[in-house]
């Protein structure tokens, strides 16, 4: 109901064309799904199947390695929608998308030719594996290690709140390469790990029980001198892990920042309906101005959240730097989500507290957007550290 049409975006038409797909999507197959995989914290395999016949998993990948190459603006539209159904089959595709771009990126011609078609054609279904129990917005404090041994690297740590590292069949591993470099990032380096099957030494420790974004796997993972081939080193040179991650999550911010738009969309949308429903002092409580005010206010932030995130999808693909877009974006629309679904459920008022709508859902949902990606506390120190070096005296 309420969502932007394509002539307000200014769409091009294959994006509106897209747009159109991943609505229809959303509408038939998602929503009626979710009633049957969140409450019981199910995986949604046949909807994982769909998104692979959809080409969804190869939405940026370039069209030189099977993906449909498609920009980011369209890449953050698709998030809204998906998320406005259900957040969780947005995860699906978010750290696959950013292993995916950073291999784009980053990774020599054999790399691309190797592991993009197959994330493309979503058989090498991929995550990104950064957060440990010691060390999570400290990344450079990891303990991972990768050690060369022959035409191999051996890997010992252990990853925890990895997501698709049950369900997937890849990860973007980082690690130390060099324990004692001067500047810890330099000491790092970013692997492409793949365990379709059994990997000696690998294992998937324990689901992490979770608040919301239910029906998705976010696990511990554990390396016990796990041999990763030599040539999976991302670029094929020591040290630049860290700065091709950083990148990764300039893109993995704008995913979530849109995640959160589709989510408060959704909540505004089920409360708009609500509100010409629901009678209280015999008239519809859409007619109270108390009630008035929640919705003009969640409205005015949608929009203005959505704005940002097009914003940094847009200087991305003029192939600038967006890391402060990028993080605008995602401080901004996480924290409008959170405050929106709060404010949604007051308009349901008793009934939003309930399992019998999915206000509920959206409200225990939105707090991952302020976490992922970098915390709210870490974007805010990346933005101001951004400002004062494009502004410094
Ligand atoms: C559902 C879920 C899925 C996730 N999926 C993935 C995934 O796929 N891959 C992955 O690698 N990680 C993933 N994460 C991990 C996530 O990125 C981290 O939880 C996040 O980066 C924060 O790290 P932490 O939890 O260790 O908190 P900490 O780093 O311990 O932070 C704790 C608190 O201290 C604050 N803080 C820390 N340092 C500073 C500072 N310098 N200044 C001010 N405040 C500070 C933080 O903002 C936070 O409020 C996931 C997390 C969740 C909950």
């Amino acid at each position: 109901m309420f969502e932007l049409s394509a002539e307000d975006l200014n769409l091009s038409a294959e994006q509106k064309e897209v747009l159109a797909m991943i609505r229809e999507f959303a509408r038939r197959e998602v929503r009626p799904a979710v009633k049957e995989y969140e409450p019981g914290d199910r995986y949604p395999h046949p909807l994982v199947d769909r998104m692979k016949e959809l080409g969804l998993f190869g939405l940026t990948i370039p069209e030189e390695y099977g993906g449909a190459g498609l920009d980011h603006v369209t890449y953050a539209l698709v998030f809204e929608e998906l998320s406005a159904a259900w957040m969780s089959i947005a995860g699906v595709l978010g750290t696959h998308s950013i292993m995916a771009y950073v291999i784009a990126r980053y990774g020599t011609e054999e790399q691309k030719q190797r592991f993009l078609p197959r994330m493309a054609a979503g058989e090498l279904r991929g995550g990104l594996a950064l957060t440990e129990p010691e060390a999570g917005s400290d990344v450079a404090s990891i303990r991972t290690r990768a050690r060369r041994e022959g035409d191999a690297y051996v890997l010992n740590g252990v990853k925890t709140f990895i997501t698709n590292s049950r369900h997937g069949t890849g990860l973007l591993v980082l690690a130390k390469t060099d324990p004692g470099a001067p500047k810890p990032s330099r000491g790092m380096s970013a692997f492409v790990f793949e365990h379709s099957g059994e990997v000696p030494g690998f294992t998937v420790r324990r689901d992490i029980p979770k608040l919301g974004y239910k029906g998705l796997d976010t696990c511990e993972i554990a390396f016990e001198d796990v041999r990763v081939p030599a040539e999976n080193l991302v670029g094929g040179v020591e040290g630049e892990g860290f700065k091709q991650v950083m990148s990764g999550l300039e893109v993995g911010r704008i995913n979530v920042a849109a995640r959160a738009v589709g989510v408060a969309r959704a909540a505004l949308d089920d409360a708009l309906r609500y509100s010409q429903q629901r009678v209280a002092f015999g008239k519809p409580i859409g007619r109270h101005q108390a009630i008035q005010q929640l919705l003009a206010d969640a409205y005015a932030q949608i929009e203005a959240a959505r704005q940002l995130v097009l914003f940094a999808a847009r200087k991305k693909d003029r192939g600038e730097r967006a890391d402060l877009e990028a993080g605008a974006a995602k401080l901004f629309a996480s924290e409008m989500c959170g405050r929106v679904t709060l404010d949604m459920m007051r308009v349901l008022g008793g009934y939003g507290y309930t399992t019998d709508f999915d206000l509920e859902r959206y409200y225990r949902d939105a707090p991952l957007m302020i976490i992922g990606e970098g915390t709210n506390e870490i974007q805010r120190m990346v933005i101001a550290n951004r400002l004062l070096e494009k502004y410094a005296l």
